[in-house]
Order: C-alpha cells, then sequence, then structure tokens
C-alpha cells in the first residue's frame, strides 16, 4: 500500500514547498502545516477502499462528508517532508456526516490544527469550492508586521504593506486579514480564521505566523512570497529611516484597472459589511 500512496500525485506538491518553506526558514524546527483536500476519484481504489476506525472531530464539518485531505502529521519537519512526503503526509476521509475523519495511509498523528484546517476546507466547499490549499507558516517578517499596533487595523496594514511594490495589490487585492492573539492549535483560532477566510487570502495570525489559502498549494505559496517580500520592504525602508507611504492612490487605481482588479481592491474590507 506504501508504494501506491507514494504515487498520489499531490504529494510532490507537498514535497516541493515544503522544501521553500524549509529553505526560506519560514517554518522553523516542527512550525507550520498544510493542507490540501482531494476527491475520492483523484485517489487509486486500493486507498479508498480501506475502512479504518473513526476519531470524533471537535466540530461538525457538513460540507466535508466523503471527502479527503491529506494534512502534515504533528511534530513533522518541513525539512523531512521535502525528502519524504509520504511519511510525513497523512491521508484522511472525512465521515459522511462530518462529525469525524478516518485514517487512511501514510502519517497517522494529524497535527494539533487540524480542526482549523478542516473548517477552513469547510468553509471552502461552502464558499468557494476551487480553493483547495491551506499553508501555515511562521514568516519573520510578517510575524514582525503584527507586532506594530497600528497593523492590528487590517485595513491599515494592507494599505502600507501592499503600496510599497507595485505588483502586492494586483496580487492581493482583497488585503491581508489579522486576527488577535489565540492560543495555537486551539479550535478557537481555527473558527475565527474560517470566518476571516471567506473575505481574504492570507490572515496574520498575531505574532504567530501567516495563514495563505489558495486553489493548490503553490498558488497559497506564490501569495505568502508576494506578501513577506513586502514586508521585507517595509522593514528595509524603516531600517534607513526612509518613509513607507509607498505608491499613490492614482498610481495604484491605475493598476487596479488595467488588471481589473479594481472592485475586489474597492471592496477590501467593506466586504464584511
Ligand atoms: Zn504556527
Amino acid at each position: 500500500m506504501r508504494e501506491i500512496y507514494e504515487t498520489v500525485s499531490p504529494l510532490s506538491a507537498f514535497a516541493e514547498v515544503c522544501e521553500w518553506l524549509a529553505f526560506k526558514g519560514w517554518s522553523e524546527a516542527e512550525g507550520g502545516n498544510l493542507s490540501l483536500r482531494i476527491e475520492e476519484d483523484e485517489l487509486p481504489e486500493e486507498l479508498t477502499a480501506s475502512v479504518a476506525e473513526e476519531v470524533d472531530l471537535p466540530l461538525e464539518v457538513p460540507e466535508l462528508g466523503g471527502k479527503y485531505l491529506l494534512i502534515t502529521g504533528s511534530g513533522t519537519r518541513s525539512r523531512d517532508i521535502a525528502t519524504d512526503a509520504a511519511t510525513d503526509i497523512g491521508l484522511y476521509r472525512i465521515t459522511n456526516d462530518g462529525t469525524a475523519y478516518q485514517w487512511i495511509i501514510g502519517n497517522n498523528r494529524p497535527t494539533s490544527e487540524m480542526p482549523s484546517h478542516c473548517a477552513i476546507q469547510c468553509e471552502f466547499v461552502r464558499s468557494r469550492p476551487e480553493y483547495r490549499a491551506i499553508i501555515h507558516t511562521h514568516p519573520p517578517r510578517l510575524i514582525s508586521m503584527t507586532h506594530v499596533p497600528e497593523f492590528k487595523d487590517p485595513k491599515i496594514l494592507s494599505d502600507t504593506l501592499l503600496g510599497l511594490q507595485s505588483e502586492a495589490r494586483i496580487i492581493v487585492p482583497e488585503g491581508i486579514g489579522h486576527l488577535p492573539f489565540c492560543v495555537p492549535g486551539s479550535l478557537e483560532l481555527g473558527v475565527l480564521s474560517a470566518e476571516e477566510i471567506k473575505y481574504r487570502n492570507i490572515i496574520l495570525w498575531h505574532m504567530h505566523g501567516a495563514l495563505a489559502v489558495g486553489t493548490s498549494l503553490n498558488h497559497a505559496l506564490d501569495q505568502l512570497e508576494v506578501v513577506e517580500k513586502a514586508s521585507e520592504i517595509y522593514w528595509t525602508l524603516k531600517s534607513a529611516g526612509i518613509p513607507t507611504d509607498g505608491m499613490s492612490e492614482d498610481d495604484l487605481m491605475t493598476s487596479m484597472e488595467y488588471f481589473g482588479r479594481t472592485d475586489r481592491y474597492k471592496n477590501a474590507f467593506k466586504d464584511k459589511e
């Protein structure tokens, strides 16, 4: 069965993305976790035929019923996943009623963030089914942004950060969310993230890290790279004593119009009203 599991193609995306997370120094030690939702017809029949014991979830995720998740194991390192994803990534099936999961193969000790991943994946199925990838990691310059009191306001954070490089707001027109401190791995953090992810593709967790979502793991990583680059520019300017005012509103709007992102930009932070 292990040989069959190794042929599951998304495992190579986990390996590739985790190699970058480790290389960039974002997922130090056992930090960070990832998940990808897949459908039954994307898996070899031998795997979907397996029946395992049900483990109750601390929340109900009815929209995820019958779906499969690939998710990082507890205590696994990105640098290890890069070379042996089949050992550190587990395949799970959510029961049809969405109240429990069944381990199928691979790592059988899911990350403590599994309820958070389930809550967010459930929201994806509900409101934007093309999204199926989640990355949580610890990019240092983005975490540093959450130490700045004025950036507790996500609009100020987004307008400052995404105006520092001319393509950043084009890639992330809806801006960046920012959640107050929650205990790492807590259900509260998962539920708040699932609510915020209706509006944003990137959320900062106060003095903890970042959560990015995408249609693929690489799409989620792309957006993280863009905002971490913007934060690198922010801290470079700050260190040099140069103002961080960034692009003018006229230049920003010209770019948004050219790329057809005007509505998503203008509605950012009005979307919750
Ligand atoms: Zn973390």
